[in-house]
């Protein structure tokens, strides 16, 4: 750490492979240290991304208006119907709502809703200030539900009581909160699809390589979902977690409360995509599906390996540095930029767990760093010091990199281009090429 200077609070979150510091542990899943500036999103920030890819549901943000900044824009999840979720409601408290109480004008809010609409689904979440105030939303929500016999799903998430992690966990309590009372329908066999948000149509990916092994898909949990489908999701014989840090919690929920069992994929990168698909026929256990898995990756891997090798040249020697939210899509990173001959010099997550961390440190090369939870600071000084040519992260990283003048891929939330699956090792290569070997930094360095 040699140009970093880092808070005595924060040293036991970041460790470098097989060094005297940190000893290949690192300190994770706590709330972010005071005064270090993490790059996590609230509470309600985490419940919000997770619940608003539903297409037909109405998201109703208590609160002042500015909490309602967080849109869909900040999530450019895809739908094939409704676009009903592009809307954001919010009942813009004011100071005379924090003196009196904000119920009434959240109760009217939903009756406003439903006047003009006929929504199925309203989810209300609870902001900061909600918190603070204590409106009963639990009872505002029970009787909407009674008067008007739809869902009306309150989401306590006041921005201070955790960490974004603590938002996910709440968004799987809402969803299964809205599909529980459905537990006792009949088993189809088929497969849920969790965590993932249909970002620039990659759940439409996922599904096409399940339909191309013979795999039927329940219900999207919540890319390109909808009320319809999401109350389907307990016949499911299988559930696939792509989002790890987000959604796994849901999955052990429905395998505990509706006997459904889970596994963990990823479908970023030629390897865990090849996995993923292979793990799932598997997993179902049906020998055509099966078959089919192994000879539709045996012909996409290889297509997608002969793309890759036409860059390679270009790339190979280059380092990468990655912060992304979870440890899962981290691991998937780094094993995809070795595919494209490009080392990993740092790697950091936001609510990281672990046992990723664990995985991360065997797979990263000596003298890698690896941060739990950092700040712009500490990615500056480790970017600068370990001679980072790019850096993969979201929206909040992406004016760091160039103001260091270093080549970006956006791999969150915002991004236009599908990332997941052999498409996305396409599209991936393509857009790395692109700002790595772009003319620009020679300007900006020189
Ligand atoms: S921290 Fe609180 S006030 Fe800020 S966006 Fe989150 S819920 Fe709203």
């Amino acid at each position: 750490m040699q140009g970093a200077k880092i808070l005595d609070e924060r040293k036991d979150f970041i460790m470098f492979k097989d060094s005297c510091c940190g000893d290949g542990k690192i300190n994770c899943e706590k709330e972010s240290v005071s005064g270090a500036v993490s790059q996590r999103a609230c509470v309600y920030c985490g419940a919000r991304v997770v619940l608003n890819p539903i297409t037909d549901a109405f998201h109703i943000v208590h609160g002042p208006i500015g909490c309602a900044s967080y849109t869909w824009d900040i999530r450019g999840s895809l739908s094939s119907g409704s676009e009903l979720y592009r809307n954001s409601f919010s009942t813009d408290l004011r100071e005379e709502d924090i003196i009196f109480g904000g119920a009434k004008k959240l109760a009217a809010a939903i009756d406003e809703i439903v006047e003009k609409n006929s929504p199925k689904l309203i989810f209300v979440y609870a902001t900061c200030i909600v918190g603070v105030i204590g409106d009963d939303v639990e009872a505002v929500c029970r009787k909407a539900e009674e008067k008007y016999k739809i869902r009306v799903i309150p989401v306590k998430a006041p921005g201070f009581s955790g960490t974004k992690s603590l938002g996910y966990k709440l968004a799987c309590d809402a969803i299964m909160e809205l599909i529980l009372p459905h537990k006792d329908i009949p088993k189809t066999g088929g497969i849920n699809i969790i965590g993932d948000f249909n970002l620039a149509g990659e759940m439409w990916i996922i599904k096409n390589y399940l339909n191309a092994i013979g795999l039927n898909t329940v219900s999207t949990i919540t890319g390109d979902a909808n009320y319809e489908s999401l109350i389907k999701a307990p016949s499911a014989g299988l559930n696939i977690v792509q989002c790890a840090g987000s959604s796994v919690y849901l999955a052990k929920r429905m395998e505990e409360e509706m006997g459904i069992p889970f596994i963990k994929v990823s479908f970023f990168g030629i390897e865990d995509t090849t996995n993923s698909i292979l793990r799932i026929a598997h997993a179902i256990g049906d020998e055509n599906a099966i078959k089919r898995a192994e000879e539709f990756t045996k012909e996409r891997s290889a297509r997608a390996k002969e793309f890759i090798s036409k860059y390679k040249p270009k790339l190979e020697g280059k380092k990468a540095a990655i912060y992304v939210g979870g440890g899962f899509k981290a691991i998937s990173l780094i094993r995809q930029f070795n595919e494209m001959g490009i080392k990993t010099v740092m790697v950091g997550t936001q609510t990281g767990k672990k046992d990723e961390y664990e995985i991360i440190a065997k797979i990263v090369e000596k003298d890698t760093v690896v941060l739990d939870d950092a700040n712009p600071s500490e990615l500056e000084a480790f970017m600068k010091e370990k001679g980072a040519d790019i850096l993969v992260g979201g929206v909040k990283e992406r004016p760091l990199a160039y103001k260091l003048g270093i080549a970006f891929c956006d791999h969150n939330h915002e991004r236009k281009h599908a990332l997941a699956g052999y498409e996305g090792v396409e599209n991936f290569t393509k857009e790395v090429n692109l700002s790595l070997n772009s003319p620009v930094w020679g300007y900006v360095k020189g």
